[in-house]
């Protein structure tokens, strides 16, 4: 079956429009789901992505040859008809769907199915090859209500006036999501953020996201961020940076919060379980609803996904891509 598209190590080969899918290497043609750097490289000859990843691509990597897909566009390249829809993973992901010699390839990259108010919600299209991420493919992964984590942290904030809540979230989608959750949830204090992530910010405010009153944590004054939450990249929880600020609750936003162990490791107090990937049950139900004769699984963890698409006669493969994992993403 889809003899026409062709997973590679280095990406998803798609034959007849002779273009990669989110591929590893610098490609000539290059069709990119979303701007994490597992799966948006620099170096390629032109990339086709949504305008909103373009310009995250343009931000990490430098201003590069690219055509904007907005979504529900129809390109066409070499007989196959390429259309993006949301994938509700970050700002501008997106599920690239294919038709081809009267199939449907669905390729997801990365996504989840809980609202997210920093981006479109995913948009299940029925196929007949669905090509999912398994980042959370195990049963044991089952993400708790995003409010209930809020509560928590706002919790946190509240208790403990003399002190700030240093979150560590990932500075593409997850610290964009955790603010603008925190104003939907009634926060409306400056929030202070790391400096390796204010042109981010910016980036998503311009797409007209708005996070409300941001300030850049360089140079303030420990007292100054007393009462206040902080976010930062993950690396700067345990590093020189943090040893500024006012005696901070060490939080982290992500899946693998889950985790105890990962929790303990990175020495976190407040372990937030945000994610931005689909949990199983997330995982199965998209599964059950995009309803595909075969299914294929990407980023790891695949074992119990495959497993259980056998268990309900959809036929299913792992694929083996390099470099599709990103432990602090979750
Ligand atoms: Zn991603
Ligand atoms: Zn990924």
């Amino acid at each position: 079956m889809a003899h026409w598209i062709e997973p590679h190590p280095t990406g998803i080969y798609v034959r007849p429009a002779d273009a990669w899918i989110d591929p590893s290497q610098p490609q000539e043609r290059a069709l990119v789901t979303h701007g994490h750097a597992d799966h948006a490289r620099g170096g390629h000859g032109h990339v086709w992505a949504t305008r909103e990843t373009l310009a995250i691509m343009a931000l990490r990597y430098g201003t590069a040859s690219g055509t904007a897909v907005d979504y529900g566009d129809e390109v066409r390249m070499g007989g196959v008809t390429i259309r993006y829809v949301p994938a509700g993973h970050v700002l501008g992901s997106a599920q690239i769907i294919l038709d081809h010699a009267g199939e449907r390839v669905v390729v997801t990259g990365d996504y989840k199915r809980r609202p997210d108010p920093t981006c479109l919600p995913f948009q299940p299209v029925p196929c007949d090859i669905f090509v999912t991420e398994a980042t959370f493919g195990l049963p044991v992964f089952r993400h708790p209500d995003t409010g209930s984590e809020m509560d928590r942290l706002l919790a946190a904030l509240h208790t403990n006036p003399d002190r700030c809540v240093l979150v560590g979230a990932y500075a593409l989608g997850k610290a964009q999501r955790v603010i603008c959750e925190l104003r939907g949830r009634g926060h409306h204090d400056p929030i202070y953020i790391h400096g390796a992530m204010e042109r981010m910010c910016a980036l998503y405010e311009q797409f007209g996201v708005d996070m409300g009153e941001l300030r850049s944590a360089t140079g303030v004054p420990a007292k100054d961020m007393r009462g206040h939450i902080v976010i930062s990249p993950p690396s700067a929880l345990n590093d020189r940076w943090s040893r500024r600020l006012p005696d901070p609750i060490t939080a982290m936003a992500s899946g693998w919060m889950r985790v105890r162990q990962r929790a303990r490791q990175k020495n976190v107090e407040l372990p937030l379980v945000i994610s931005d990937h689909a949990d199983w049950d997330e995982l199965t139900d998209t599964i059950r609803e995009v309803a595909p004769n075969e299914t294929w699984i990407t980023h790891g963890r695949e074992e119990a996904l495959l497993h259980w698409c056998m268990t309900h006669q959809i036929r299913a493969r792992a694929l083996a891509l390099v470099g599709r994992e990103d432990e602090d993403e979750g």
